[in-house]
């Protein structure tokens, strides 16, 4: 049997171990962890092999670890992708990624909606060192097209998007890339693999913040990114120069929380579809953003590229920027079971009023770009019973207005 050919739940249990070389497998159903910062050679050959050789797991932990590489062979396989690298966090994986494929005189064309670090990385960091970056609504695949410059190397998606779940279209920008040999790299955290498999569209590069679904319960920050081995060995080659390595007990973890992802994220998709579904129809709300809502502008997409819409959906209220805005501070501070904390994909239910994060770092016409509006509630839901969220949601709908 190919581990291939397996479905998310079983590679989920199994898809860590090496299937070609079985007897290199640890009897220990557990896996071990390496918290050793150095590894000693038995003679001269040994050590020249160890120093030389790339992606070395016993040689010096910021190079990798046993542990880390057993996490690495299972989030390669959830990915559909030859090979993974672990990093030490989602922005991490991102800034390492960019600085490994990118020099002086590139061009990218990424979204105008876009995690806020990823958002900096692209607005300053990137310019800093002289690549030119053009941002394009996601929306309208032609857009990506139309940005394109002879010096075009890499094009950057992230779909769902944050904090208003507009989609890209995966097959239309792997094709028009592919066409012209530029690379493509999906931030896929929001769906996770068990939602959308960017590969399987022709999407050359996957990263996540395994911080969020992928590790799943809150204790961890971590970052990973999926591609052909020659890619991530050069991303590799970089993240020792930068420091960005993963400790050896962050991979144990996330290997813990990778077991359960498939039921995780089918119990977080099964809730916010119904959450979505409730405050669809409440005369509270203007307008529920969630990609596996029929009303959402981009459901057909949803439809061809995702499984189900996944974990997070956002709210914007009704009664006007003024009204609305209150009504969200409210509505937040009024839920007793969900949280209000930033992040995702964890066991508690969590919500953000995203104005009160940005306002006091962005302008309005900022927020405004970044489609957040003041009264946008962005939620994120857990593994509670969703009967007892929407009672939740139900009891601080009527404080708040
Ligand atoms: C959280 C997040 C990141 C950054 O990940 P960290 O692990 O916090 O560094 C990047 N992209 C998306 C979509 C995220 O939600």
């Amino acid at each position: 049997m190919q581990p291939t050919s397996l479905s998310p739940e079983s590679l989920a249990i199994h898809g860590d171990l090496d299937w070609e070389h079985p007897e290199r497998n640890d009897t220990a159903l557990a896996p071990a962890i390496y918290p050793a910062s150095t590894y000693s050679a038995r003679d001269s050959a040994e050590f020249a092999e160890m120093a030389n050789a790339p992606r070395h797991v016993r040689y010096y932990a910021r190079y990798g670890n046993p542990t880390q590489e057993r996490c690495e062979r299972l989030l390669a396989r959830l990915e559909n992708a030859p090979a993974a690298l672990l990093l030490s966090s989602g922005m991490g994986a991102i800034s390492t990624t960019l600085l490994a494929l990118l020099k002086a005189g590139d061009h990218v064309v990424a979204q105008t909606a876009h995690y806020m670090g990823t958002a900096k990385l692209l607005a300053d960091l990137l310019p800093s060192f002289g690549v030119e970056v053009t941002l394009v609504d996601q929306r309208v695949p032609e857009n990506f097209e139309r940005a394109l410059k002879p010096n075009t190397r890499l094009i950057v998606a992230e779909t769902p998007s944050n904090p208003t779940l507009a989609l890209t279209d995966l097959a239309a920008v792997a094709g028009l890339a592919r066409a012209r040999n530029i690379l493509t790299l999906v931030d896929n955290t929001f769906a996770s693999p068990v939602n959308q498999k960017p590969r399987d569209f022709g999407i050359d590069l996957v990263l996540a913040s395994a911080t969020k679904y992928l590790g799943g319960h809150s204790d961890l920050i971590a970052g990973v990114v999926c591609g052909e081995e020659k890619i991530i060995e050069n991303i590799w080659s970089r993240s020792i120069a930068l420091g960005t390595n993963v400790s050896p007990f962050t991979a144990f973890l996330l290997l813990r929380g990778l077991r359960t992802l498939p039921m995780r994220v089918a119990q977080q998709n099964a809730t916010a579809l119904a959450l979505a579904r409730f405050l669809e129809h409440r005369p509270e709300i203007a307008r529920v953003h969630y990609p596996e809502l029929e009303s959402h502008p981009q459901y057909a997409l949803c439809q061809r590229q995702m499984q189900h819409g996944g974990g997070v959906l956002s709210v914007e209220f009704a009664g006007g920027v003024e009204n609305g805005y209150h009504t969200a501070k409210r509505f937040v501070a009024a839920l007793k079971l969900a949280r209000h904390a930033v992040s995702l994909g964890g066991v508690e239910t969590l919500v953000v009023h995203a104005a009160s994060m940005w306002e006091a770092s962005l302008t309005p016409e900022q927020m405004q770009a970044a489609g957040i509006s003041p009264t946008l509630v962005r939620i994120a839901a857990g593994l509670e019973s969703a009967a007892d969220l929407r009672a939740d949601m139900e009891t601080a709908l009527g404080e708040a207005v």
